[in-house]
C-alpha cells in the first residue's frame, strides 16, 4: 500500500494521467514524476501545434447526461463543480457553460434523452432539460434565458426540415487544450517533476526487481535511463495495452475523426455559444459522438466537428496473444500512409451542406483521426494488475473521460491506498467473456472498420 513517503512514476500525460498526478500531491504524496513521449510544453497539447492524443484538442463535451447511468452522472456533476472552481481559480474559461443542444430528425427525442431526464431528476437537475417540441419547456427555457437561436442554431424549423430532441443546460465544453495545460501547470506547482519528449521521456520497458520478476521498480526510457520508483501508473491511453499486454483482450485502440473550418470574420458571432451551444446531431449515448459532435467557434476562428460511425481499428500482430490487435497510428504515420478515411469528411460535408449551408466552400484547416481507448463495456479501468507488485494502470478513456479530469485521479489515489467505494469498484480490473473478446475480435479486423481498406481523404478531398 502507498505510504507518505511512496515515490510514483505516471507514464502519460493526457487527461488520466494529469488527474493522477494532480490528486496524489492533494492526498500529500509528493515524489511524482511525469512521463510523456511527446513534449506538451511545446504543443501545449494543441492538435494545431503537434498534439497529437484524445486528451490534445481544442474541445470537449462536458455533461452530466448519462442516460440510466446515475454514479456518473453523479460523478460529472462534481466535475462540473469543479471545471466552474478551476474557471475562477485560473481565471480563464476552460468550461464555458454554452448548453448542450442534442438534436435529430426522427421525430421525437432518442430514448436515451428521456433516461437521462428521468435520472437527472432524482438529483433535482429534471428542469435543466428543455425538450425542444414540449410548449412548456419552451415556456421555461423563455423564463430562464435560455431560449434563443441556441434552440434551433441550424436554423431548421424556418426551412421546413425536421428537428426534435433536447436543449441540455447542464453542459457545456471545455478549451480542451487550455485545461490540460492549466492542469499541468497545478500538477508542476505541486511539485510534480515532467520528462518529457521522444527519447527522454517515451517508457521502453520496465524494471523488475532482481530475483522477482513480477515487481515491477521503474521503467527505461528511450534515452536508455532507467528511472525508479515503488509504484508504476500507466496511463498511455490507446498505447496502454501496448504496455501492459494483459489489458489487450479488454482495451482496444479505436479512431474517431474530425475536421475543423475556418469560420469567416464577419460571420463568427453567429457560432458564439451564446447563440451556437455545444451540439450533438442524433446522438446515441454511451459517449459523446454518436453521430456528428460540434462546438461553438473557438478562440482561432475554428468550427469543430467530429464524426464517429463507424470508429477505425488498425489491426496488427499482437506479441501477447494470437489474435490481432488494434493500435493507434500517430499524425505522421497517417500522413505517410496517405491521409484520413475519406468518408467522415464527405459525411461532414453533406451535413454542413444541410445545416450550415453559409460554411460551404470555406477553409477547411484539419482533418484528423483521434484514437479512443475502449474498453469492451466502455468503463474505465483503474487498478493494480493483478499479479504484478507496484504497477498500477488507469485508461480506457473509451469517448467520454475528459470531463472528469478534475475528479478522476481521486480515484487512483483510492486504488493505491487500498481504499474501495463505487468507482473503485466500477473500474476495477475485470475478465472480459468470451463474446466481449470475440465483438472486440470481430469489429477489429472487419473490412468496414479497418482504416487501411478505407479510401482515403487527400489535400484535395479538403477543397469542396
Ligand atoms: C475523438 C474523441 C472525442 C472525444 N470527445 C470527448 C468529449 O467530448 N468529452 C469527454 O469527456 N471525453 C471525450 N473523449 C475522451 C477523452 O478525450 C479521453 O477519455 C481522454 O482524453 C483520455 O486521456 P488519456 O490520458 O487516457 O489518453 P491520451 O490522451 O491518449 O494520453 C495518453 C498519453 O500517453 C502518452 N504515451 C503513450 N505511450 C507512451 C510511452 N511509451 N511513453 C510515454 N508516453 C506515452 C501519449 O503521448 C499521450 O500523451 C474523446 C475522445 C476522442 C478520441
Amino acid at each position: 500500500m502507498a505510504s507518505p513517503g511512496s515515490s510514483f512514476i505516471i507514464v502519460g500525460a493526457g487527461v488520466f494521467g494529469l488527474s493522477t498526478a494532480i490528486h496524489l500531491q492533494h492526498r500529500g504524496f509528493k515524489n511524482v514524476t511525469i512521463f510523456d513521449k511527446q513534449d506538451y510544453h511545446k504543443s501545449a497539447y494543441s492538435p494545431f501545434d503537434g498534439g497529437d492524443s484524445a486528451s490534445a484538442d481544442s474541445h470537449k463535451v462536458i455533461r452530466s447526461a448519462y442516460g440510466p447511468n446515475k454514479p456518473l452522472q453523479d460523478l460529472a456533476n462534481r466535475a462540473i463543480g469543479t471545471w466552474k472552481q478551476w474557471n475562477a481559480d485560473s481565471g480563464v474559461e476552460l468550461f464555458s457553460h454554452s448548453g448542450w443542444a442534442r438534436v435529430t430528425d426522427i421525430g421525437r427525442p432518442q430514448d436515451v434523452d428521456i433516461a437521462t431526464f428521468n435520472t437527472l431528476k432524482l438529483v433535482g437537475l429534471g428542469d435543466t432539460q428543455y425538450f425542444l417540441n414540449n410548449d412548456e419547456d419552451l415556456k421555461r427555457a423563455r423564463q430562464q434565458g435560455w431560449y434563443g437561436p441556441r434552440f434551433d442554431q441550424f436554423n431548421r424549423r424556418e426551412r421546413g426540415l425536421p428537428l426534435d430532441g433536447v436543449f441540455d443546460a447542464n453542459a457545456g465544453m471545455v478549451q480542451a487544450d487550455l485545461a490540460c495545460k492549466y492542469a499541468l501547470q497545478l500538477a508542476k506547482s505541486g511539485g510534480a517533476t515532467t520528462i518529457f519528449g521522444p527519447g527522454q521521456g517515451e517508457f521502453t520497458e520496465f524494471i523488475r526487481a532482481e530475483n522477482e520478476p513480477d515487481r515491477v521498480i521503474g521503467i527505461k526510457t528511450k534515452d536508455g535511463k532507467e528511472h525508479r520508483a515503488d509504484y508504476v501508473i500507466v496511463a498511455a491511453g490507446p498505447y496502454t495495452p501496448q504496455i501492459v499486454p494483459e489489458l489487450q483482450s479488454f482495451v482496444t485502440a479505436t479512431a474517431g475523426n474530425f475536421i475543423f473550418v475556418k469560420v469567416p470574420e464577419h460571420v463568427r458571432h453567429r457560432y458564439e455559444a451564446d447563440v451556437f451551444p455545444t451540439w450533438a446531431w442524433n446522438y446515441s449515448g454511451n459517449s459523446e459522438s454518436g453521430g456528428l459532435t460540434g462546438f461553438p467557434v473557438d478562440r482561432h476562428g475554428n468550427l469543430k466537428i467530429s464524426y464517429r460511425s463507424p470508429k477505425w481499428t488498425n489491426p496488427v500482430a499482437s506479441t501477447s496473444q494470437e489474435a490481432l490487435i488494434s493500435i493507434p497510428v500517430t499524425i505522421e504515420e497517417i500522413a505517410s500512409h496517405g491521409g484520413p478515411p475519406l468518408s467522415p469528411l464527405e459525411e461532414t460535408k453533406a451535413f454542413i451542406k444541410e445545416n450550415l449551408p453559409e460554411l460551404v466552400g470555406e477553409e477547411i484547416t484539419l482533418a484528423k483521426m483521434c484514437w479512443y481507448t475502449d474498453t469492451v463495456d466502455l468503463q474505465f479501468v483503474m487498478d493494480r494488475v493483478p499479479s504484478t507488485e507496484g504497477l498500477v494502470v488507469v485508461t480506457g478513456g473509451s469517448g467520454h473521460g475528459f470531463k472528469f479530469l478534475p475528479v478522476l485521479g481521486e480515484y487512483v489515489v483510492d486504488v493505491l491506498e487500498g481504499k474501495s467505494n463505487e468507482y473503485t469498484q466500477l473500474w476495477k480490473w475485470r475478465t472480459p467473456s468470451a463474446e466481449d473478446i470475440a465483438r472486440i475480435q470481430t469489429n477489429t479486423t472487419s473490412d468496414e472498420r479497418n482504416w487501411h481498406k478505407q479510401p482515403l481523404a487527400s489535400a484535395e478531398n479538403l477543397k469542396w
